[in-house]
């Protein structure tokens, strides 16, 4: 047997026990990581792996981090998937001296961090939720608990099968738990599909009857009544989610705020494709930038921007809800100049809820007191600027939350300097006065300081030596210092009676005297004094803000609704958006309807302005559908995307992007793109196009809105235009909801004369000498052509080919008009093809290849003028 150190024992003992995390084992300055975990993490943070000692006999890896700049490592960490189990040192290397001369310093997981459970302010995205979700099943159904431990935040709702993904899509969480198994296995492929890093736990964490226990304890109550009546999967969702942070916080718990129970019905249903689809959070290539929320956020703060992607990801069904999110609008659209000053003040109030949190896990600082009082400070004076108003009951409730904390105010004004240090262990944070022990402390430490510099005249009078010094480091203390030269003088008598040899280097030497030391210690002492108030009344301040913990959610949250309104009506007003009508109707009447995202980017390239567009899909019962049809790139996917935009703006309560909006409450929302627009998922498109249609047919009521666009195009002409027929005919007949329908299939426009309720129109377009021009109006009534022609000219096909296309285009459509067999597809010629051959070439060339790899019916305008560059390389 080989023996270890103890210090590896040690050290293997904590690893055994967080198998599946990475251990940050603090040495020192230092958190050190060994064997595998070492090789891991190295190559994570591109640092060096070096060894340290051998183990069984082999070289045992190391590599570490230095503790000052642990947040930044930990961050990549967590981003690239690891887990990270926090040990740190729980006693001084003298305090383990003490115990045994061979003694390790006592060790500890203070903590595991894990994507969902993080709190620091480096590690979050200010203006994001992070939410940690616990999905329960049991006999009787199923249930999401949520919460996001830096805010608070804390929810459970029912939810079936079906609703699993498009809830998830909504939530976005940064960790789900889930059952060890089977259900671990079971959603392995939604959570990859999602990227949702999945955390498995034990039975026992889900157990309903000891999340009952656990719920009770959490919040000091005796039954959970109070909050709510909870079924047993949501119960045993809640339990894991609290078991797990009992977990991972090593038995701190975060301020939760009591459970809110959700429904399914509440919101509008939008699932994971639509959201993708619409780009209402991200874009498709999975950035902030070019997405909804990133043309439509105007917030000042941290809190409002996470409600603002809160709402746009959970748009509500509720009239009452959205009717009063719009008149804090309409209010503070009517009082512009209040508006104003109410968003300088906002500017102004930090993040109330991340520092409240961090003060519940003790991770807080000073600057975390400061940012409450700052908070409170913004929240009061925000106040008092809607004292008095007839407010509207959304921010008449908002302003009321700010109210009431008067006596924690001037605490913290009293007790707090303006600007504290980051870290209760460099002291200084109290202001003066606020203490009499604190102040006397200070004073003598401050006054010993100034004695000491006085020091240093007397001695040098009492040695003659001009050029003494007394300086200070952390090893030595205090100590007079003189050259060499000088020094021999002070080593010998009678100087040396009074100067103590302390050390010499290589030009100095150092002294002191016992005058000095017996100062310093005085010094040190009435330092140490002073900081240990300090931290005492760092403690009893944070005390006092966490009694009041439940009071300042619900202010943080009062600042947040005011922050929104002010930032959409802000928004509203700058961009000219108009107030919807939302009813129980089942109309869908818009009137100058813009796209908020194409718009903005029409704006800033400085082209064209973007052309506004009508659209009435109203019916009082029955299908109301439109059929579009136009050449490639007229505008057909902006129409619906913008249609389907505005329906949503308005459920979240927002204005909307229109001159005038009537909508009967959508409460499905669904949108789908052709294959051969999503080639970036990688998986067989045709396929996922088709799965993703039936869960549309499957699932759309009569409530329902339904935006399909080029369905059917990822497959043969023939195959194609059926599918795409008979879901139109699904949709009208089963479904009977509103919906938009481009299609590249004319063939298709004759349905318009045969079902009641579906209409044609055309994205309008102009040819002039042979090119088109793109008028991106939309009319009513069905494409004559599809113009790919041109497009394709545009999109700087050489001339011989287009001249070719043309003719071969003229033969199709004479032999058509003569009623010949072929009756082809316009669209779906395919222009390569036709050509006449090509000269015989000796040997097949690399274009030829590529020629005949192409599909030039799946080529979108962009990807063939790319297909051209490359043929014009190969060449
Ligand atoms: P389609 O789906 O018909 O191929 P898109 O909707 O993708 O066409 O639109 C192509 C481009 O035309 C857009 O990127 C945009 O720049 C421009 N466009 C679309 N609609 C409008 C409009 N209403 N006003 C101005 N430009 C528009």
């Amino acid at each position: 047997m080989t023996t270890v150190t103890p210090m590896m024992a040690q050290y293997l003992d904590i690893k055994q026990a967080h198998a599946d995390a990475l251990l940050f084992y603090r040495m020192g300055d230092f958190y050190e990581m060994f064997f595998d975990d070492a090789v891991a993490a190295a190559e994570a943070l591109d640092i060096a792996l070096t060894k340290r000692g051998k183990h069984e006999g082999e070289d045992i890896p190391m590599c570490g981090v230095p503790v000052h700049a642990a947040e930044g490592y930990l961050l990549t960490l967590i981003r690239k998937g690891f887990r990270v189990a926090v040990c740190e040192q729980m006693e001084s290397p003298a305090e383990a001296k003490k115990r045994g001369s061979k003694s390790v310093v006592r060790r500890d997981v203070v903590r595991l961090v894990t994507p969902g459970t993080l709190t620091e302010d480096a590690l979050l995205e200010a203006r994001r939720h992070n939410f940690l979700v616990a999905y329960a099943v049991v006999r009787s159904g199923a249930a999401l608990a949520w919460a996001d431990i830096s805010t608070g935040a804390f929810h459970v709702m029912p939810v079936s099968r079906e609703r699993l993904s498009p809830e998830l899509a909504r939530l976005a969480p940064s960790e789900l738990l889930v059952v060890d198994e089977p259900v671990f296995q079971q959603l392995r492929p939604l959570a990859d599909d999602h990227r949702i890093p999945l955390t498995p736990l034990g039975k026992a964490s889900f157990d309903s009857m000891a999340a009952e226990k656990r719920l009770c304890e959490l919040y000091k109550v005796g039954s959970l009544e109070g909050f709510g009546n909870f079924s047993r999967a949501e119960l045993s969702a809640m339990g894991a989610l609290i078991d797990y942070l009992e977990i991972t916080q090593k038995g701190k718990l975060p301020l939760l705020q009591p459970p809110l129970q959700d429904a399914e019905d509440r919101l509008m249903q939008i699932d994971a494709a639509t959201r993708r689809n619409l780009e209402l959070t991200r874009s498709l290539s999975g950035e902030r930038f070019g997405s909804l929320l990133s043309v439509i956020d105007r917030t000042v703060t941290p809190g409002g921007a996470r409600l603002l992607e809160q709402r746009i990801a959970s748009p509500s069904r509720n009239l009452d809800v959205i009717h009063g999110r719009l008149a804090a609008i309409d209010f503070s659209i009517e009082n512009a100049s209040l508006a104003g000053e109410l968003r300088a003040a906002l500017r102004k109030a930090p993040d109330l809820d991340r520092a409240l949190s961090r003060l519940a896990l003790d991770r807080g600082g000073p600057r975390d007191l400061a940012a409450i009082r700052n908070g409170l400070v913004q929240a009061a004076a925000i106040a008092d600027l809607c004292d008095g108003l007839d407010l509207p009951t959304l921010v008449a409730t908002a302003t009321a939350d700010l109210r009431g904390f008067d006596d924690l105010l001037s605490l913290l004004d009293a007790a707090l300097v303006a600007e504290p240090p980051l870290l209760t262990r460099d002291g200084g944070f109290i202001a003066a006065g606020y203490d009499p022990e604190l102040d006397d402390a200070r004073e003598l430490r401050d006054k010993g300081r100034g004695v000491i510099a006085g020091f240093q005249q007397k001695y040098i009078d009492h040695t003659g030596i001009a050029s003494l010094k007394i300086k200070h480091n952390n090893v030595l203390g205090y100590f007079i210092e003189t050259t060499a030269t000088h020094a021999a003088r002070m080593l010998n008598p009678p100087l040396s009676e009074t100067y103590i040899h302390r050390q010499t280097t290589a030009n100095q030497v150092r002294f002191t005297t016992v005058e000095l030391s017996e100062l310093e210690t005085r010094i040190l002492n009435a330092g140490n004094l002073a900081l240990d108030i300090e931290k005492r009344l760092y403690s009893s301040l944070s005390g006092a803000v966490l009694n009041q913990a439940a009071r300042l959610n619900l202010a943080a949250r009062g600042l947040a609704e005011l922050d929104l309104a002010t930032a959409l009506s802000d928004l509203a007003r700058g961009e000219n958006w108009c107030r919807p009508t939302v009813d129980q109707s089942r109309s869908f009447l818009i009137e100058g309807g813009r796209h908020p995202v194409v718009e903005h980017a029409l704006r800033r390239q400085g082209g064209d302005p973007f052309v506004a567009n009508d659209c009435d899909l109203s019916a009082e019962k029955g299908a109301a559908i439109r059929l579009l049809t136009g050449p490639n790139m007229a505008g057909k996917s902006t129409y619906l995307r913008q249609n389907a935009l505005i329906a949503l703006l308005a459920q979240m309560g927002s204005y909307v992007p229109a001159d005038r909006a009537h909508i009967g409450v959508v409460s499905q929302l669904f949108s789908r793109v052709g294959a051969s627009d999503d080639l970036a998922r990688g998986r067989s498109t045709f396929m996922v196009e088709m799965v993703e249609t039936a869960a549309i047919l499957n699932q759309a009521d009569e409530r329902a809105m339904v935006i399909l666009d080029e369905i059917g195009r990822g497959t043969a002409t023939y195959d194609g235009l059926s599918i795409a027929w008979a879901t139109l005919e699904h949709l009208h007949a089963a479904n009977r909801c509103r919906a938009l329908f481009a299609t590249h299939y004319h063939e298709l426009t004759a349905l318009a004369g045969t079902l009641d309720g579906v209409e044609n129109a055309t994205v309008a377009v102009r040819e002039w000498e042979g090119e088109v021009i793109f008028l991106h109006e939309v009319r009513k009534g069905a494409a004559d052509r599809s113009y790919g022609v041109q497009v394709a000219q545009l999109a700087g096909l050489p001339p011989s080919v287009v001249a070719r296309a043309r003719a071969v285009l003229d033969q199709l459509e004479k032999s058509e008009r003569e009623g010949g067999k072929q009756k082809a597809l316009i669209d779906d010629l395919p222009l390569f093809s036709a050509a006449p051959p090509p000269p015989p070439a000796p040997k097949t060339s690399a274009a030829d290849t590529m020629l005949k790899d192409i599909h030039p019916d799946e080529l979108t305008p962009r990807q063939a003028l790319e297909m051209l560059y490359k043929l014009k390389e190969a060449v």
